[in-house]
């Protein structure tokens, strides 16, 4: 969910302010406003009045030193005090009232608009003024907000945002599965007239930033028809103890819409497996209970298609997927090398790109980008044309936006030491030629030894040149020797060993383990899985489905694993300790070596070796 939230101003802040406002109006407006009726005259007029007999009330402030007071008509006057002791007594003599009351009883029905009725105006005009603003809030351009505070879902009553498939690079498969939906929205008479119902619910799973969003907005905008989205963790966390009826509203109003597309960002929030844990969230279980219950009750063919999304397909509830709710599945994986570039080229649209730039090449250097981070990198290679006070963007700012996005900025003053900055050196040719040597192995595209924020001190881009969806066991086999090969470069060289390689073992362990619990590639174990991997698409964590003996066992093989492969990365660079040597020397001096360079030093001296 993308929507641009306002920082919401609390209700609190406005009504401060209108209570500023009437404390401002009762202490100064009032009595200034009154005063003005009040008429100043000297103190012989209040005398000579005094003794016709013309004064009505009076009032005398000892500490304004003034008196105020009234003729027979009402009318207020005010004059200064004089020492003057007989007054008291004259204007008893004249019947004059000592009531006190004179500023109170001034101007009542001024006081009673002041206080009264301007402070109910300004109230209405704020609230006018805010209900305007939440509207706007509530929904954009197009949109419009049902029920304040009944249900915060975003209506889009056109198309949302106007996304288009077309504005969806790649995901092709995911697009195909789509269409289908958007014709029937276009078009149900003709599967109603055929008896084929269209599924109630659409499950899109697949890893952060694929474009899932995106899909299920193109689907609206495709069809054109309303898009209410809401996110699980919404229920979750911003309508405590009102899950349920949050759902039930939502489903009124689609209902009320159809045909119509409902869109649940992050469903495993709100779906994910009832489980008999102690203490288990009651809330959470109503929402997703009412959330099965409207989906049951809507018949076939009513026009509403819910889509959701998640990335812990298999945390979900059974009873959410089963068939007549969530039955379809549609996989929405990370971009291979043709939906990278295509993702690349959608976004470079939307910027002004040097004419020469090898969408491919940065599109094979980006493996394994997601496309959110693919935008990620068009729009920070922007910022650094902008930065270098260029026109347009050029194919550098593609490359360096990428080792930015994957490994953070440069740290401009971490300034490593010679001779760590030797080691880091060494490390990094050591991953390369070990690469490099063994023939299924991608080559490298470039190595930078520039410290990152990520905390990386140094940077191997390695290039597939096509896509690799199956590999052999001797392909991950020589993938852990180029893992362990940064560490073997420094046994060898330094004879030391450093901190610097624990994302290599992490990573090699990794592998060497899914070859021996979940690919079948030990000789003891055969094809029995050991593992169960638990979520695939956020770091793949998996769970142990084995005894305890048979756990130790497959430590010992995992270690006996990766030290095989250790050894033979230990022997590759040994044997070629003056290619090391040449190559570290280079990417010392120089921070940076692209792939040509790497390959062109390899085979120099490769046939200087030879000769
Ligand atoms: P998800 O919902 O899968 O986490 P989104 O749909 O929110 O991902 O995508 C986030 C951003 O990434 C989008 O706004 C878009 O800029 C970019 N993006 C992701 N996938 C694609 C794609 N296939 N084509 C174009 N842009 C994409
Ligand atoms: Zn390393």
């Amino acid at each position: 969910m993308n929507e641009v939230k306002h920082p919401k101003k609390p209700l609190i802040y406005y009504y401060s302010i209108a209570l500023l406002v009437l404390m401002l109006i009762n202490f100064l407006a009032v009595p200034w406003l009154a005063e003005r009726q009040v008429k100043q005259v000297d103190y012989g007029t209040f005398m000579s009045m005094t003794l016709d007999n013309e004064i009505d009330q009076v009032e005398i402030q000892k500490q304004e030193n003034q008196i105020l007071f009234t003729d027979k008509e009402g009318q207020i006057y005010k004059t200064g005090m004089v020492d003057d002791p007989d007054l008291t007594q004259r204007l008893f003599d004249s019947d004059a009232d000592f009531s006190g009351e004179i500023i109170e009883q001034m101007s009542p029905w001024l006081s009673f608009l002041l206080s009264w009725v301007l402070p109910i105006v300004i109230f209405i005009g704020i609230g006018q003024y805010m209900s305007k603003k939440l509207m706007n809030r509530a929904g954009g351009a197009n949109s419009m907000s049902f029920g304040l505070g009944k249900s915060n879902a975003k209506i889009y009553v056109k198309s949302s945002e106007g996304i288009k498939f077309s504005d969806v690079a790649g995901e092709d498969e995911a697009k195909e599965s789509l269409t289908e939906i958007v014709d029937y929205l276009h078009n149900p008479n003709k599967y109603k007239e055929i008896g084929a119902a269209m599924p109630k619910g659409i499950l899109l799973v697949g890893p952060p930033g694929t474009g899932k969003t995106m899909l299920a907005k193109a689907v609206a905008g495709e069809a054109n028809v309303p898009f209410f989205s809401m996110s699980g963790s919404e229920f979750v966390e911003m309508f405590v103890g009102m899950g349920a009826a949050k759902v039930r509203d939502l489903f009124k109003q689609a209902k009320e819409k159809a045909p119509c597309i409902v869109f649940i960002d992050e469903i495993d929030a709100i779906g994910k497996k009832r489980e008999g844990q102690i203490g288990g969230n009651d809330e959470r279980e109503q929402t997703l209970n009412q959330l099965l219950t409207e989906m049951d009750g809507f018949e076939e063919n009513s026009g509403v298609i819910l889509l959701a999304a998640t990335n812990r397909p298999e945390s979900l509830d059974p009873a959410l997927t089963r068939p007549g709710r969530f039955d379809r599945r549609i996989p929405v994986e990370l971009p291979d090398l043709k939906g990278r570039e295509e993702i690349l080229k959608v976004h470079a649209k939307k910027i002004k790109m040097a004419n020469d730039v090898d969408f491919s090449k940065i599109a094979r250097m980006a493996s394994g980008a997601s496309g959110a981070e693919l935008a990620n990198i068009i729009n920070e290679a922007a910022l650094r044309a902008v930065r270098n006070n260029r026109k347009n963007v050029c194919e550098a700012d593609l490359e360096e936006s990428i080792e930015v996005v994957i490994a953070g900025y440069q740290k401009k003053n971490a300034i490593l030491s010679d001779k760590e900055k030797m080691i880091v050196a060494y490390h990094e040719i050591g991953h390369a030629l070990v690469a490099a040597m063994q023939s299924h192995s991608a080559p490298v595209q470039k190595i930078t030894i520039v410290p990152r924020t990520s905390g990386a001190l140094g940077y191997t881009m390695q290039v597939e040149e096509g896509e690799h969806n199956l590999m052999s066991k001797e392909e991950i086999e020589n993938k852990i020797a180029t893992l362990t090969g940064g560490r073997a470069a420094e046994e060898i060289i330094f004879n030391s060993i450093t901190t610097g390689a624990s994302n290599d073992i992490e990573q090699a362990t990794k592998l060497a383990r899914a070859m021996i619990t979940r690919f079948g590639m030990s000789d003891e174990f055969d094809m029995v899985a050991m593992e169960t991997v638990t979520n695939q698409y956020l770091g793949g964590d998996t769970s142990l489905a084995c005894s305890a003996e048979t756990q130790a066992q497959i430590d010992q093989q995992v270690v006996d694993l990766v030290k095989k492969q250790h050894e033979k990365a230990r022997q590759i660079l040994q044997d070629n300790r003056r290619k090391l040597d040449e190559l570290a020397k280079f990417l010392y001096e120089k921070e940076t070596i692209t792939g040509d360079e790497f390959m062109s030093i390899l085979n120099a001296s490769t046939n200087r070796s030879a000769s």
